[in-house]
C-alpha cells in the first residue's frame, strides 16, 4: 500500500522504514530539512538499535524516499500517519496539539477525495474527533483515525516489527480494514488487533503511559520508606515482583523516569481529565510525578552529602546522560537534570554516555563531557551512575579505583553489584538501600 508518514523523529522514522520494510512504499515528510538532507542519503538523525540497517536497505529497495513537501505527499497516497510531536504546553501542563493541527489544516486542502489521515501522536481524549470536524470542513470525503503507538525507545525498531498490540480507534469500517491490511504482516506474528472507538484508544495509550509511570513512582516511594527504615528496596522489588498478579517490570526502584513521554503524558491526561471535570479521578497522578521528580532531589541531597556537605571545588564524574539505556534521547533526562543541579553547586562535573553525549552537550554546554569512563572519573571525589546502560554493569571497580580520588559511588540506578563494588574497596551507596561500608 501507498502511505506518507508526516514527521520523522523517533515514532515516524522508524514507522517509516518497518512500513517499507514489510513492502508498503512510504514517503518520509519533515518539515525539518536539516533532517531530511541526511535521511535521504541514508544517515539516520537518531540512534536506535537495527535502525541504520534497515534505512539502508528500504531505501536502496526503492519503497522508501524522504519528502519536505505536504503537496508531495498528499499526491502520493491517500492514507497519511501523523506522527508530529505533541509536547508539554509551554508554561502549563495540557498537551501543546498545535503541531498536529498545523498537519491537517495544511494537509485538508491537499488530500484527495477518500483520504485517511491516521494519527500516532499522542494526544488528549476528544482530539480525534476534534480534528475528524476539522478535516471535514475543508474535505467532505475524507476522515481521521487514531492509532496510538506503544514503541519504547531503544526497542524502537523491534516493538514496531513485532508489536504486543494494535490499537485502532476508527469512525468507519472501512478505515479499520485498511489498517488492518497496513499491519497484517503483523497481526500474523501474533499482534492483537483492538478495533474501538477513536476516544476510548486515544485513552488506551495515555491511561497505559500512567500505569506504568504510577508503578515506577510506587517503587520509588517504596525506596524512601526503606531509606527511613534502614531496609533494601531492591531486595524487597524482587521479592514483591515475584507475585504474578505484579510482576518485575517497571519495578525498578532508583532515579525515575524522565524522557520526552511519561511527564508530558501523565501531565496532559491529569489537565485533560479537569477540563472533562474529573479531576478528582486522577489526582494521583499529580503524586506520581511529584514523586518522580523528588527522585532527582533526593539523588543529589544524597550525593552532596557523600563529598562532606558541599559541591564547592568537588570533582563528579556521573556515568549516563540518556534518560534511559538504549536510546541518544536526553529529552527530560534526570541524568542530565542531576548533573546540571550539582555543577551549580559549584562542582566539576564530568559526563560520560555511550551514545548521547553529542545531544548532550548541545542541550547542557556547561556540562564538561567523556568520550570513556575512566576519563570521566578522572580524579573524581564520587562517581554518580544515573543511567543504567548494561555496560556500566561491566566496569571493573579495581581498574576504576586508580583514577578517583576518592572510592565512593553513588548508584541511583540501583542496579550495580554491591558486593564487588564494596570488595574492591568502595564505598556503594544507594537510593533505598543501606550503605555498604
Ligand atoms: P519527535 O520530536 O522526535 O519528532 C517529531 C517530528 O515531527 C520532528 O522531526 C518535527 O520536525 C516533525 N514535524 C513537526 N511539525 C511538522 C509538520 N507540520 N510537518 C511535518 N513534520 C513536522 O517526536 P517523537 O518522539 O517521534 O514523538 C512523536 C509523537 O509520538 C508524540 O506525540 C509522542 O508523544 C508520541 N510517542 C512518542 C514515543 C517515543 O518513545 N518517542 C512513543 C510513543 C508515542
Amino acid at each position: 500500500m501507498r502511505m506518507t508518514v508526516i514527521g520523522t523523529g523517533y515514532v515516524g522514522l522508524v514507522h517509516a522504514v518497518c512500513m517499507a520494510d514489510i513492502g508498503h512504499e512510504v514517503v518520509g515528510v519533515d518539515t525539518d530539512e536539516a533532517r531530511i538532507a541526511p535521511l535521504t542519503e541514508g544517515r539516520s538523525p537518531i540512534h536506535e538499535p537495527g535502525l541504520d540497517e534497515l534505512l539502508t536497505r528500504t531505501l536502496a529497495s526503492g519503497r522508501l524516499r524522504f519528502s519536505t513537501s505536504l503537496a508531495d505527499a498528499a499526491r502520493f497516497a491517500d492514507v497519511h500517519f501523523v506522527c508530529v510531536g505533541t509536547p508539554q504546553m509551554p508554561g502549563g501542563e495540557a498537551a501543546d496539539v498545535r503541531q498536529v493541527d498545523a498537519v491537517i489544516d495544511d494537509l485538508a486542502p491537499l488530500v484527495r477525495p477518500g483520504s485517511l489521515i491516521i494519527g500516532k501522536s499522542t494526544v488528549p481524549v476528544g482530539t480525534t474527533a476534534r480534528l475528524g470536524a476539522r478535516l471535514r470542513a475543508v474535505a467532505p470525503h475524507s476522515e481521521v483515525a487514531v492509532n496510538p503507538e506503544f514503541l519504547r525507545e531503544g526497542f524502537a525498531v523491534s516493538d514496531t516489527r513485532r508489536p504486543e498490540r494494535i490499537v485502532v480507534g476508527a469512525e468507519s469500517r472501512r478505515a479499520e480494514m485498511v489498517l488492518r491490511e497496513i499491519y497484517e504482516p503483523m497481526l500474523i506474528s501474533g499482534a492483537r488487533f483492538f478495533s474501538t472507538d477513536p476516544a476510548t484508544a486515544e485513552l488506551v495509550k495515555v491511561a497505559s503511559n500512567a500505569f506504568l509511570a504510577t508503578k515506577i513512582s510506587f517503587i520509588n516511594a517504596m525506596a524512601e520508606v526503606c531509606d527511613a527504615a534502614g531496609a533494601d528496596v531492591v531486595t524487597l522489588a524482587d521479592a514483591v515482583g515475584q507475585d504474578s498478579r505484579i510482576g518485575h517490570r517497571f519495578l525498578q526502584p532508583g532515579l525515575g523516569f524522565g524522557g520526552s513521554c511519561f511527564p508530558k503524558d501523565i501531565r496532559a491526561f491529569a489537565a485533560r481529565a479537569e477540563e472533562l471535570g474529573v479531576g478528582e479521578a486522577i489526582a494521583f497522578l499529580r503524586q506520581v510525578d511529584e514523586i518522580n521528580l523528588r527522585q532527582r532531589t533526593r539523588t543529589v541531597d544524597l550525593a552532596r552529602d557523600l563529598v562532606g556537605g558541599s559541591f564547592t571545588g568537588r570533582h563528579v564524574g556521573v556515568l549516563g546522560a540518556a534518560f534511559k539505556p538504549g536510546s541518544d534521547d536526553v529529552r527530560d533526562s534526570p541524568a542530565l537534570e542531576v548533573a546540571s543541579a550539582i555543577r551549580r553547586e559549584g562542582a566539576e562535573v564530568r559526563v560520560h554516555d555511550p551514545e548521547a553525549l553529542d545531544n548532550a552537550r548541545r542541550g547542557f554546554p556547561e556540562l564538561q563531557y567523556a568520550f570513556d569512563v575512566p576519563k570521566a572519573c578522572e580524579d573524581a571525589d564520587l562517581v554518580l551512575h544515573l543511567t543504567a546502560w548494561p555496560e556500566y554493569r561491566d566496569i571493573s571497580p579495581d581498574r576504576l579505583a586508580s583514577v578517583v580520588r576518592s572510592r565512593k559511588i553513588l548508584d541511583a540506578r540501583d542496579t550495580l553489584d554491591a558486593t564487588t563494588w564494596q570488595s574492591a574497596g568502595w564505598t556503594l551507596s544507594a537510593l533505598g538501600r543501606p550503605p555498604t561500608n
